[in-house]
Order: structure tokens, then sequence, then C-alpha cells
């Protein structure tokens, strides 16, 4: 197993799919252009022998498989139906939930049965100011069905000033209502925010804040979370849970167990730092061969970690996955 000084592993590995994604949100895509898939992105054969192999050489557990937008791709349905037989003890999704209604099927013949749907507003106008793309009909539509199907559903929100803090209260009650658990992530300094400060600041909520807001409707207290988790978790005695994900106020680094790997096959052991290892071409190697390379870039990946706190970086969400 591979540790570093901090006594952190590799534990959770998160896939992207694809780069390509119907939404162009205004925090992740600045120019407002949809993503495509990237010309050399692997196959899904290829990304399933990636998570076999990074199952052995660096002990992955937990596998979360996130873009772009995992839906959209063609990718999807092989890669579903052979991810479960890897014997990782935990596999969920991130998605925008535009093609949930279509691709639920699919989740849950595959064996998924948790999933974290990214909403940023239950306000149709904003919903298009901010995602630039997809409907809010469909996301609650999908919602409902996966609910009726008994997924167990977590909602992200990033709150941003200006554009959608009035939609704190309305999407904790939306979530609190149904069983689902809302994550606030803070906004993260990555891409052209880590180049603009202004455009970040701007806009950054940090959880004081958004704990106060919530504190005007709610009562709440600190809910146990495991060690690793990225997000604090609060309990609402009257029913109900959420999180918020504090890079900035509580920065995790300390206990982050995260691995990465895009959609064209490099490694990412932080997203605060601009160093990624290729393994695209290990894949193709048998395993005696490609393991002893993996766990060589593996220690690498590692020590990109901060020691501390998020600083920032120029890698964009939209490559590697949330
Ligand atoms: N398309 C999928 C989705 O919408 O969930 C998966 C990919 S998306 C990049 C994953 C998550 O990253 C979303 O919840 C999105 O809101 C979040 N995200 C993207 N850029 C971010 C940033 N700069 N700060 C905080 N969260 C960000």
């Amino acid at each position: 197993m591979i540790v570093d000084r901090q006594g952190r592993r590799f534990r959770n590995l998160r896939i992207s799919l694809t780069a390509a994604c119907n939404y162009a949100c205004t925090y992740c895509v600045p120019d407002g252009k949809r993503l495509v898939a990237a010309q050399d992105e692997l196959s899904a054969e290829a990304l399933i022998r990636g998570v076999a192999y990074l199952i052995e050489a660096a002990g992955i557990e937990r596998l979360r498989i996130t873009g772009g937008e995992p839906l959209v791709s063609p990718k999807l349905e092989p890669f579903m139906r052979a991810v479960g037989t890897l014997g990782l003890s935990d596999i969920s999704l991130t998605t925008n939930g535009q093609l949930l209604t279509r691709k639920l099927p699919l989740l849950l013949e595959a064996g998924i049965r948790r999933l974290n749907v990214s909403l940023d507003t239950l306000d149709a106008e904003a919903f298009r100011h901010i995602a630039r793309g997809g409907d809010l009909a469909t996301v609650l539509d999908g919602l409902e069905q996966a609910r009726a199907a008994g997924l167990k559903i977590k909602l992200n929100m990033v709150p941003l000033r200006g554009k959608n803090l009035d939609q704190v209260l309305p999407l904790l009650d939306y979530c609190l209502e149904r069983g689902f658990e809302l994550r606030f992530i803070e906004l993260m300094r990555m891409g052209h925010l880590a180049r603009d400060p202004s455009a970040f600041n701007q806009q950054f909520v940090g959880m004081g804040e958004l704990l106060e807001l919530i504190g005007e409707r709610y009562v709440y207290q600190q809910a146990e979370a495991p060690l690793d988790a990225t997000a604090l978790r609060y309990e609402i005695p009257e029913g109900g849970f959420f999180g918020v994900i504090a890079n900035e106020s509580v920065p995790f680094c300390r206990t982050c167990s995260r691995l990465r790997l895009s959609s064209t096959g490099w490694l990412h052991g932080c997203l605060s730092s601009s160093n990624r290892h290729y393994i695209g071409d290990l894949l193709d190697k048998p395993r005696h061969q490609a393991l002893p390379a993996l766990q060589r870039l593996l220690v690498r990946a590692l020590a990109d970690k901060q020691d501390l706190a998020f600083s920032g970086g120029v890698t964009v969400m939209k490559i590697i996955g949330g």
C-alpha cells in the first residue's frame, strides 16, 4: 500500500467518463461553450482496466463516476455493465440529472444505489442563467423517478453570490421534504477562477454565512462523518441532514484519500496541483508489467497532495470531474 508521511493513501477513485457535458455552468466553463468529448478519450474497456489496476495498485475501495456529464457518454452502458464485477465496496455517480429519466433503468440494473445530482437553483430562469443548458423541469422529474426507485440521493449546490443565494433555503426545504441530503459546495478556485481572484471573491460564499442563513429557519447540530469525508455534516432534529464541503473555510487536505482519473487517462492526485500522470499507455499492458509502473506513478501522484489546504489550481472540474 502506498502511504505518505501524513498517513494518507488513495482509497476513493473518481473517474471522468468523458469531458463532454450538456451544460456550460458559469463557474466551470467561462466562455459558455458546450464541451465535447476529447479526441483521445479512453474506451470504456480501457477505463475499466484502469479501475481494476488501480484497485490492485492503490487499494481503491470506492468509486465515483463523474465527468463532464457521465450520462451523455456512449461509454456509460459498457462501463456500468462491467464495473460492478470489480469488487468495489461502493459505486456512485455524479450527474446534472438532465438525462436521469432516460438512464435510470441502466443505472438500477448496474446496481447503482446512490446518486449525487448537481442542482444550483429551483428557479427556472436562474437555472438557465447558471447551467446554460438543459431544463429544470426535466431534472426535477428525473429526481422524482430516482426517488421512487429507492435511490439514496444527495443534491450538490454551489452557492454563488448574486446568482443563487436566495435558493439556499428553498433547496434545503425541497431536499428535507424528500429525504435527500443537500451538500453545499463552497466555490473552488479552479480554472478561470484560480486566475481571476476578483471573479472568485465576488461570487464566493463561505460556510459561516451559509450556516447563519440556514440558522434563520432551522436548528441544526453537527453530525458524525467518516474521517476522510470531505463534507461537514449537520443534522436537523426535525428530520434530515445537510452537509457543507468547505474547501476554503475548513480545508480537508490532511485526510484526503481521493485519486482522480480523467477520461483521457491522466491521474490527478490533487485538485490543487497542476501535476498529472499519464497511465493510458499502461492499460494495454498485461498486469505484471502495468502494476509496477503504475505504483511508481501513484507515489508521485500522492506526493502532489497539499499538506494543509486547497490553494487552487488551473485544472478545471469539467476535465477531471468534481
Ligand atoms: N456533470 C456532473 C454534475 O453536474 O454533477 C459531474 C461533473 S461536475 C464538474 C461535478 C461537480 O463539480 C458539480 O456539482 C459542480 O457544481 C462542481 N463544480 C464545478 N466547478 C466547481 C467549482 N469551481 N467550485 C465548486 N464546485 C464546482
